[in-house]
């Protein structure tokens, strides 16, 4: 196979409305850096609350027949989609690379954790089957239904652009709603490239469309009375907003926020197991990922010993060219991030943590321009520390040192966060306790990213998740649906007259 071609478009970003590409009309844009070279590579059209509306009304004339299309046929669309999906597999993730930064490889990963949910949604026929029950009374069935919610939206973050929005709409539309995507303004390519896939595929014009643009348009998504859901991605406190904001304007809302995912690492784990996991988690993707590592729980003696592994490897990481075959970290995604990340650095250092590998000022020869950060590693890092309390959201890493297992998970648990959390033991014991006790969403044990596959759901707890059910898995199929119920009697007698008492099993 032939190297992956790089995305070079220098095409304006526009919105997708009604089944074509529609060009900003609002005035306003914002530029969508190549984070590697650092400069800018095209403009994305920031939509006003009146192009919103476009999308909502083309997305609400065309859900009634989607949504009575019968689902083996949705699924048909879907399945058209995911085969398309895997064709364009490395044209996605080379629009994911040249505007995110993070190395092919993995974005090529990102593309196949997303196409694994449309394949989840291909399922849709057996996952709406509703419950039933002959002869509730005599002469009565009554039976369960879930019918779609109508018009629905998902808000994105920018560190997965393709994998996060295939976590919503492929279950909402299988659910047979319409969905208007809001991604990120920092990487949008992504999102127009998959609404022409669903097109070829034949999802009808107005039933999938993209707004692109900033808060003015995820503030007229919240208060748009024919937007019946919300599903947001991204950092805690705009979560938090979209949460409270959506409620109070009558939508169902899940809304996930930020993190700080710790690795326990126990002192009977496999040493070399637990530097793989702590060096990939941690700054795989340079630490932009929900689910990155930044904090190292290192338990007894093990610190002394994994301390130094973990010096020589994170010195040794191969940053270069996302699209370079070996490259294991790539550059971050914009200015604005690299100065708050190396900002965090700079504070660790005031803090009194002790600064073991510094990755301020990285340069990557020919890419003297990019946003580029070197792996960075913290020891004897301090609970009470904001390096160790806000998430940095970059490749950070964190070292805490604590006594035993009880410390460890008391730690995990004092935390605001609880997206996920891992455990490295040689101890079947150790493990089911360290699982059972945590209070986090996701939980790996000699698995340091436990992401659940699209068939299980993912949601963190406490301040990582604001509603009550997780994305995707079939938490998604109910957040898309609303239950009815339906009894039913087709009496061969005359009419007894009205009841006034509580209808009870007769
Ligand atoms: P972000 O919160 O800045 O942006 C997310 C989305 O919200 C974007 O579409 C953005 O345009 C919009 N937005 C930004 N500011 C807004 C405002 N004031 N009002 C309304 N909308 C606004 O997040 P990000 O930087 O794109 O992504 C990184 C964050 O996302 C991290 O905190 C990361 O932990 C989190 N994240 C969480 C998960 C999860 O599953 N829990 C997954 C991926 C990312």
């Amino acid at each position: 196979m032939g190297a992956p071609e790089t995305f070079t478009a220098t095409t304006d970003v526009g919105h997708y409305i009604g089944g074509r590409i529609v060009a900003g009309a609002s005035g306003r844009q914002q530029p969508v850096w190549n984070p590697s070279t650092g400069r800018v590579a095209r403009q994305v059209a920031l939509a006003s609350a009146d192009e919103v509306a476009a999308a909502v009304a083309s997305a609400k004339a065309a859900q009634p027949a989607w949504g009575d299309m019968p689902p083996i046929r949705r699924a048909r669309v879907l399945n058209a989609f995911l085969q398309l999906m895997g064709q364009h597999r490395d044209t996605l993730a080379a629009m994911i690379t040249a505007e995110h930064g993070k190395v092919f490889s993995d974005a090529q990963g990102e593309v196949t954790r997303g196409i694994d949910i449309v394949e989840f949604a291909c399922g849709i026929p057996q996952l709406l089957k509703g419950d039933f029950t002959d002869q509730v009374s005599t002469d009565i069935d009554n039976w369960t239904l879930r019918q779609p919610l109508g018009v629905v939206a998902g808000i994105t973050p920018f560190n997965f652009p393709c994998m996060v929005p295939c976590w919503m709409f492929p279950v909402a539309l299988a659910c047979g709603n319409a969905f208007i995507l809001k991604p990120s303004e920092r990487d949008p390519s992504p999102s127009l490239f998959m609404a022409d896939l669903l097109k070829q595929a034949g999802l009808p014009d107005g039933v999938f469309n993209v707004v692109q643009g900033d808060k003015v348009a995820v503030d007229a998504l919240l208060v748009h009375p024919d937007v019946r859901a919300i599903s947001f991605v991204g950092s805690t406190p705009i979560a938090q907003t979209i949460y409270e904001t959506g409620a109070r304007h009558g939508k169902r809302v899940q809304a996930l926020g930020g993190a700080k995912n710790h690795l326990v690492v126990m002192p009977d784990a496999d040493i070399d197991q637990a530097v793989d996991g702590l060096i990939g988690a941690g700054y795989g993707s340079a630490g932009e990922r929900c689910m990155a590592i930044s904090v190292a729980v290192l338990v007894g003696d093990i610190g002394d010993r994994i301390v130094p592994r973990l010096a020589e490897r994170a010195k040794a990481l191969k940053i270069k060219d996302p699209m370079a075959a070996d490259a294991e970290m790539g550059p971050i995604v914009t200015p604005q991030a690299k100065e708050r990340i190396e900002g965090y650095i700079d504070l660790g250092v005031k803090e009194g943590a002790e600064l073991v590998v510094d990755g301020r000022g990285c340069k990557v020869p020919g890419l003297e321009g990019g946003f580029f950060t070197g792996g960075t590693l913290f020891d004897h890092v301090r609970p009470s520390m904001r390096i160790y309390r806000e998430e940095i959201f970059g490749p950070v890493l964190s070292c805490v040192r604590v006594k035993d297992l009880a410390e460890a998970v008391q730690l995990v648990n004092a935390h605001e966060f609880g997206n996920g959390a891992a455990c490295y033991t040689s101890d079947g014991h150790v493990a089911r306790e360290f699982a059972r006790r945590v209070q986090i969403g996701m939980v790996g044990i000699n698995v340091p990213i436990p992401v659940p596959m699209a068939w299980h759901g993912f949601g963190g707890w406490k301040r990582s998740l604001f509603g009550d059910m997780h994305a995707y898995g079939e938490e998604g199929v109910r957040f898309y649906t609303r239950q009815k119920s339906v009894m039913q009697r087709w009496p061969q007698t005359i009419a007894k007259g009205a009841e006034f008492a509580m209808p009870t099993s007769k």
